[in-house]
């Protein structure tokens, strides 16, 4: 079981490695901006509520959100789950953390993408003119923006801290594919210590093992 939560403010290319990453070592991708959009395609009231947040740039209220993820981590990621999107507060964090506790989950990697506003607008301004695109309006990324600072970068403070030994900070600013080599890397790392620990218990279980056969043997 692989756990694996991104980081990173709107236009860090997060949701873009997450959605590479869960193909590649086929894990669930939990993003809950495209839940929350998908949502809102059925147009009932609390779609249009949702709807209405979304656009202003603003977070959607942490019940909603904190009954989604733990019905979907419960339900679809019984292999485990790579998280793009939540927990974005310190409640949504706090919730998040009972229910791993409760259900005996833990975490292996918590990637954060960092980058600065005004790359990000320069990007945003740049794919607005060769795409022609108008939800990139950079008003909304902005107020986007101040909740992440606001709200979120508390929440990756407070796992920086208390889970140094799997964070890993990148830089946003690189090329996608740079950032994808990157995020490789980190979870390959680890798979290979894993790996190095399990056999040296292997090697040191089968030694024993045959050390105590050959001690009754020649007893
Ligand atoms: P995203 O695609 O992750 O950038 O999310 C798009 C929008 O969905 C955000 O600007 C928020 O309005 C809403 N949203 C997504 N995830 C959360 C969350 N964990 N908490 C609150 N609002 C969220």
């Amino acid at each position: 079981m692989t756990n694996i939560i991104f980081f990173g403010p709107p236009g860090a290319g997060k949701g873009t490695q997450a959605k590479i990453i869960s193909k590649r070592i086929n894990l669930p991708h939990l993003s809950t901006g495209d839940i929350l959009r998908s949502k809102i395609e059925q147009k009932d009231e609390l779609a249009l509520k949702v709807k209405n947040i979304i656009d202003s740039g603003k977070l959607v209220s942490d019940d909603i959100l904190n009954s989604i993820v733990s019905e979907k981590i419960i339900k679809d990621c019984t292999d485990g789950f790579i998280l793009d999107g939540y927990p974005r507060t310190l409640d949504q964090s706090n919730f998040l953390e009972a229910l791993l506790l409760d259900n005996n989950i833990k975490l292996n990697f918590i990637i954060n993408i960092e980058i600065d506003f005004d790359v990000i607008e320069k990007r945003i301004l740049k794919r607005s003119e060769e795409e022609n695109r108008e939800d990139d309006n950079i008003n909304i990324i902005k107020t986007r923006y101040l909740e992440y600072k606001n709200s979120t970068q508390k929440v990756s403070e407070f796992y920086r801290s208390n889970y140094s030994d799997i964070f890993h900070d990148l830089d946003g600013g690189l090329e996608i594919s740079e950032i994808n080599n990157k995020i490789v890397k980190i979870l390959e790392n680890r798979w290979f210590s894993v790996q190095i620990i399990t056999s040296t218990l292997d090697l040191l279980i089968n030694n024993h093992v045959f050390t105590l056969i050959h001690f009754f043997w020649t007893s």
